[in-house]
């Protein structure tokens, strides 16, 4: 059977939801496709539940892209403050957990029931596990087929998102139609993904789990101060999952393990001033103890500070301030967050999200080359871009 409409919309996950919306308030006649039984799981899953859905400090910066310009448009036409509003218009109750991180207090859920409302709203027709088998393309008509109807649109937006976390329903469908259509599509790579590490480091790792550290941890010019953590599984927390999004094969990563103090300059003064103090307990000063008493083994430095010479205080300094890992790679799609690449901005307008060589074809949402830092900033743009996509489709 042959359904005819204005606006249809594949993948209802944040970005699909939005852009439904905002085409259907303009009156659109729109379908939203998912082809998972529920919608909007990674909203579900997202902050450990509670749903990391902004960030009040989201700008260009903290985005990755080819074309790191191209997020202007989106955040100008729909900004944090905007989906704030939204939220607040539901009466969602929500905090800010740290670095403008915003979380709902209760679950993400309220955001998905709210999406949903909105959907309901403005006469959105969603239809779920439903598989989009073929798409085609005549006269300006998309004609979208799955194994029951064909879908007759003017307008098709690709938000099936990326490739992170297949279990609840990510799938390569939108790079295959980016394909399908000719446009390119920059390399995909897991981002915001655990690290992995050689034996010697997981060795150490699981000496040291449960110690956390304030640590800074850099790759050439970028850096993060946001926490690490030793774990049985390697080097975890906030500063890693963000360095992996930079991270390439065969880079090495610096952690400064106590970026506020400048321990070598501090060892040679503690030397002149207390000769007799124990080397292991000066350290345990800056760090944890179990970590202090280790970075002391592995380096075979014990006694009084007095007896080091300066080679062996720098040894000491460089393990804190300067300890230099060499991830062997990351955990990969299966517990990715986000993934970095996509199809080409290059191809699209910044700002409709129309595809340059056909008109009415969109691309919103994780499937485009822009990643977020963690945070909430990839909801943000799951937001953003679908918004603006909604007004123009
Ligand atoms: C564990 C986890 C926690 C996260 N926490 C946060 C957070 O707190 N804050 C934050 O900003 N970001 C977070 N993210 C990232 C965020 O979830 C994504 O960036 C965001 O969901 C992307 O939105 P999207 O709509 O583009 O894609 P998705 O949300 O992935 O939605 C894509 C939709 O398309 C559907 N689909 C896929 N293939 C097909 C197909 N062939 N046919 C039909 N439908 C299809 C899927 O079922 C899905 O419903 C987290 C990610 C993970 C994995």
């Amino acid at each position: 059977m042959n359904e005819k409409y204005d606006v249809v919309v594949i993948g209802a996950g944040a970005a699909g939801m939005m852009s439904a919306i905002e085409a259907g308030k303009r009156g659109r006649k729109t379908l939203l496709i998912d082809h998972s039984k529920k919608i909007g799981e990674k909203i579900r899953i997202s902050g450990g539940g509670r749903c990391n859905f902004t960030n009040i400090n989201t700008s260009p910066s903290k985005y990755i892209s080819n074309n790191p310009s191209f997020i202007i448009s989106a955040l100008s036409q729909y900004n944090q403050e905007n989906f704030i509003d939204l939220v607040k218009k539901y009466k969602i109750k929500f905090h800010e957990k740290k670095l403008g991180q915003l979380f709902c207090d209760s679950s993400a859920q309220e955001i998905i029931d709210m999406l949903l409302n909105e959907c309901q709203l403005a006469n959105v027709i969603l239809k779920v596990d439903t598989k989009v088998l073929k798409i085609n393309y005549k006269d300006k008509i998309f004609i979208i087929r799955d194994n029951l109807n064909t879908y007759l649109s003017s307008s098709l937006i690709i938000a099936t998102g990326g490739l992170s976390v297949p279990k609840i329903g990510a799938s390569k469908f939108g790079y295959d139609v980016a394909k399908q259509f000719n446009i390119n599509v920059i390399d995909t790579v897991p981002a915001l993904v655990p690290l992995t590490f050689n034996e010697k480091i997981l060795n150490k790792c699981k000496l040291l789990a449960g110690v956390s550290a304030n640590a800074v941890i850099s790759l050439k010019k970028t850096f993060f101060e946001e926490g690490m953590l030793f774990t049985h599984r390697g080097l975890s927390g906030p500063s890693i999952l963000q360095i992996s999004s930079y991270w390439k094969e065969g880079d090495s990563i610096n952690i400064d393990l106590c970026p506020e103090k400048n321990i070598f300059n501090l060892l040679l003064e503690k030397r002149n001033i207390f000769p007799k103090q124990n080397i292991n307990t000066i350290i345990n000063y800056f760090l944890a103890k179990r970590l202090a008493t280790l970075i002391c083994e592995e380096n075979q430095i014990t006694g009084n500070i007095g007896e080091l010479s300066n080679k062996n205080i720098k040894k000491l300094a460089d393990s804190i301030n300067n300890w230099i890992v060499h991830p062997t790679g990351t955990e990969g799609y299966r517990t990715a967050e986000v993934t970095l690449g996509g199809v080409d901005t290059n191809e699209l307008s910044s700002k409709t999200m129309m595809s340059k060589k056909y008109p009415g074809l969109f691309f919103i949402g994780e499937v485009v080359d822009v990643t977020g830092h963690l945070g909430g900033y990839n909801f943000q743009w799951a937001w953003s871009s679908g918004y603006i996509a909604g007004q123009y489709a």
